[in-house]
């Protein structure tokens, strides 16, 4: 039990580091190109905001949130999700009162007491995009173009992005009510989650996992044919932008956000190749988030991209991330005056910015050389109380094979 990782979590193990900081950088690069900023916010955020923010009905706030009472009795929750405490941010710190829109980006880790599968669990990270300040429906084509751009430079080609539009509270009202008359006469058929929904958000059983449910809601009606004329021309919109930026895309009446302040845009990244949890970045619009949450009325739209499904993606697509430059010289030594002079190189050389390396476990001659071999060196440098009497180190490129004399002072030229 002390030695394992509580249920739900993954250690990111030195060798496997490197996949992280690939895809962290890549996606730092785009949101730079594409003029967004990060922001960072705190892991727990006030349990209230998490409740407005993600939703009373929603399965996150009904059962998955990680939730504690600080010493000073406040409640708290670990964040599920990216978007709320962006908003909260945003409105504490006004930026609304700066040049609209803002733009931001984020790399969180996120925490939902799920059941943890592949692709499912309980700590997870995201990277994420908002733009807060526009109902233009060019930032909801913006940030599905960055979703899009994104995997593509991840060697990413079997997603498809889907779309829909949830409509807004005026067309929603009557899109509940057809749904509701629909889904009456299977009420008891329903799973005991979306018995529930029934009442509260029944637009979350057409997101429902169940196979039984899926088969019902299969012929529902669908929000598509309920929008406003408002709604209506914004997904026409949408979808005009995408053709315009060469983006392929279906439209999938299924896919729902399904809270009162989720408005318009709704979209997924999908793929096929990790099994059943596809979805590797949702998002979509929420007008009415900023407001609900007490700031003023500010338009939003935003994604979250899970990147362990990602790296899962990225392998099941074959794609090969840039494995890490070892390091470049390894400094052998025999005896301790040696020692002390390889101390003093080792320290110049990481000075002038080169990656070097020295036993620290006492080893002879024959294991520091094997140990150099196992870290890849590119070089090595050995000094013996021969060398040291004539101020000189042999100098072995690893690659080639080669070894030279060379005099203390000519070490940094020599790797340069
Ligand atoms: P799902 O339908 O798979 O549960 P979701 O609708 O709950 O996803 P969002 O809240 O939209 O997901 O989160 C955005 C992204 O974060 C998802 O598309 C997914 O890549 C990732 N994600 C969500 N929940 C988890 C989890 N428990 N473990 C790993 N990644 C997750
Ligand atoms: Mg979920």
């Amino acid at each position: 039990m002390l030695t394992n990782a509580p249920k739900g979590t993954k250690d990111v193990l030195p060798e496997q580091v490197y996949r992280w900081h690939y895809v962290e950088k890549k996606f730092a690069e785009i949101c730079d190109r594409y003029g967004y900023r990060e922001i960072r916010t705190p892991v727990f955020e006030h349990t209230e905001l998490i409740n407005r923010g993600v939703g009373d009905t929603t399965d996150i706030v009904q059962k998955e949130m990680y939730t504690f009472n600080d010493h000073g009795g406040r409640s708290l929750t670990l964040k599920p999700e990216g978007t709320s405490p962006a908003v909260r941010a945003f409105v504490e710190h006004k930026i609304y009162a700066e040049v609209q829109p803002t733009k931001i980006y984020y790399v969180t880790p996120c925490f939902r007491y799920e059941k943890p599968q592949s692709g499912r669990l309980r700590e997870f990270h995201q990277f994420g995009v908002e733009i807060f300040g526009t109902p233009n429906m060019m930032a909801d084509t913006d940030v599905i173009c960055i979703g899009h751009d994104f995997l593509e430079e991840m060697g990413i080609r079997d997603t498809v992005l889907e779309i829909n539009s949830v409509g807004c509270p005026v067309c929603r009202a009557n899109y509940r009510k057809a749904l509701q008359d629909f889904l009456r006469p299977h009420y008891d058929e329903l799973c005991d989650t979306c018995k529930d929904r029934f009442e509260r958000n029944p637009m979350r059983i057409l997101d429902c996992k169940s196979a039984e449910d899926q088969a019902i809601v299969k012929d529902a009606p669908e929000m598509l044919d309920y929008l406003c004329e408002d709604c209506s021309k914004a997904f026409e919109e949408v979808k005009s932008n995408l053709t315009a930026m060469g983006i392929d895309y279906v439209v999938n009446p299924r896919i729902v956000r399904g809270l009162d302040y989720y408005t318009k845009t709704a979209f997924e990244f999908v793929s096929n190749s990790i099994g059943a949890q596809g979805t590797v970045c949702g998002g979509g619009r929420y007008d009415n988030l900023c407001e609900e949450l007490g700031g003023p009325p500010i338009p939003g739209v935003g994604f979250g991209l899970g990147i362990e499904r990602l790296l899962m993606l990225m392998d099941a697509n074959g794609v090969e991330i840039p494995t890490p430059e070892p390091t470049s010289v390894f400094i052998v030594t025999m005896g301790e005056e040696a020692k002390a002079k390889g101390l003093g190189i080792l320290r110049k050389l990481h000075q002038n910015g080169i990656s070097a390396q020295m036993d620290t476990l006492a080893r002879n001659v024959k294991g520091q050389f094997k140990y150099a071999a196992r870290l890849n060196a590119k070089y090595t440098i050995v000094i013996g109380e021969d060398e040291l009497a004539r101020g000189v180190v042999q100098f072995k490129n690893m690659d080639q094979h080669e070894q030279k004399e060379i005099s203390f002072d000519q070490i940094l030229d020599e790797i340069k």
